[in-house]
């Protein structure tokens, strides 16, 4: 294998930094060392650049700029807005709606939620990975304080109804989070259209640095501290106005304002890049390998995302193969996960644990080439061949 040019197709998982992004992170790092809550010149210049940054960040999802709270991270983020709307409006209601199919990082502070005494639905989705909105509605009590659903999944690429969702939470008065870490820089989001008054997003996943993310927090009419209906998980400074302490990392959010930018600038075309070669890999895979099948939505799906099941082998032993050849994707099989279990959502879509198992996920970005795609495309059908002389598995056992 030639590690020089390893095809790197998991870009859910992590994106590279853009080549940009590291000039103005490095450059930042010189000359936006001070602590942005210092009052000398050194201070103030990362106190300008942290609102600089804090304006351009906004503008991608059409937000005031008051309203970003940086984070390091979209966990962090997911936990702040679940935890801390749990935790502030545990008076007016227990109750918070979710789906089966979010990431870990919204699914684990709700499962501790539960522990802790509150009731937390967790609503099923159809075979494409869809919330029913009408089933939405059905959940909702007078004990309603939160709706936490993503804006498209991590795994199966499916994008949920935001604007219904954001329409009826408006309408019942309830707040609306969406974790929109797979969303945020890809397709087009205004969080007025859409109602949200909670939004996640992350750097490492738009080319920018690991360990930087954001909460946009809708200010619901106080000025002071837009998250009056939200309590801060961190105790320490009066960072971020009072919601997360701890000295701001005003270079790696520098960069995450750059690499926003880079996405607002290309995103338009890169949709339409992405959807190409998107297209083309779910064709010539369920044309070209026998008993495979694609995962999520045909056409309501992220632009870069790929997820088949191909049946009768391990996901685990296709990524193997596929790293030996300089290629690297990734599969929603247990041993990958770190657990026993194949993925939840795989299994929230209906699939049986097995096909689960022979899961791949192929994740396209900025520096995916047609080039790259064919190599993949020439590499897989041998590697599927091979492994299902040998697997275990067999049609109709
Ligand atoms: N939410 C979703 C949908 C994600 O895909 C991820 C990361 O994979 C996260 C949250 C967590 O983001 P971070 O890695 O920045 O903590």
């Amino acid at each position: 294998m030639n590690k020089s040019k390893y095809i790197y197709l998991d870009y859910a998982a992590t994106t590279p930094m853009d080549p940009q992004v590291i000039e103005v992170y490095n450059k930042s790092i010189n000359n936006f060392y001070g602590n942005s809550s210092s009052l000398h010149s050194i201070g103030q210049k990362a106190a300008k650049k942290l609102v600089e940054s804090r304006e351009v960040v906004a503008s991608l999802i059409n937000a005031e700029r008051n309203d970003i709270f940086f984070t390091s991270s979209g966990t962090e983020s997911d936990n702040l807005a679940i935890m801390g709307v749990a935790l502030k409006n545990k008076k007016q209601g227990n109750h918070i709606i979710t789906s089966s199919i979010e990431h870990h990082a919204v699914l684990n502070p709700c499962e501790y939620l539960e522990k802790s005494g509150f009731d937390i639905t967790f609503l099923p989705v159809n075979r494409y990975g869809l919330i029913d909105t009408t089933e939405l509605e059905a959940a909702i009590t007078d004990k309603t304080i939160l709706i936490s659903i993503m804006f498209a999944n991590n795994e199966i690429g499916t994008i949920e109804p935001i604007k219904e969702i954001g329409a009826i939470a408006k309408e019942h008065n309830i707040i609306f989070h969406t974790d929109a870490v797979q969303a945020f820089g890809k397709i087009p989001i205004d969080v007025n259209t859409l109602n949200v008054d909670l939004l996640s997003a992350s750097a490492h996943k738009i080319y920018g640095p690991k360990g930087v993310g954001m909460l946009y927090i809708r200010n619901k009419g106080n000025r002071e501290r837009s998250g009056k209906y939200i309590q801060p998980l961190l105790y320490g400074g009066g960072h971020e106005r009072d919601m997360r302490p701890s000295t701001v990392n005003v270079p790696g959010i520098s960069a995450f304002a750059k690499a926003v930018e880079l996405a607002k600038e290309e995103m338009s075309d890169e949709r339409k890049r992405l959807t190409v070669l998107r297209d083309f890999i779910i064709h010539s895979l369920t044309e070209k390998i026998d008993d495979c099948f694609l995962n999520g939505h045909p056409t309501r799906r992220l632009p870069n995302n790929v997820n088949v099941s191909i049946q009768y082998i391990e996901g685990e032993s296709m990524v193997l193969d596929l790293d030996f050849e300089g290629i690297g994707v990734s599969t929603g099989s247990a041993c990958s996960s770190k657990s026993l279990d194949p993925s939840h959502v795989l299994l929230a879509i209906g699939l049986k644990p097995q096909d689960a198992h022979g899961s791949l996920r192929i994740t396209l970005g900025r520096f995916t080439s047609e080039k790259e795609v064919n190599y993949f495309l020439e590499k897989l059908p041998p590697i599927v061949q091979r492994l299902r002389k040998m697997s275990p598995l067999k049609k109709n056992t």
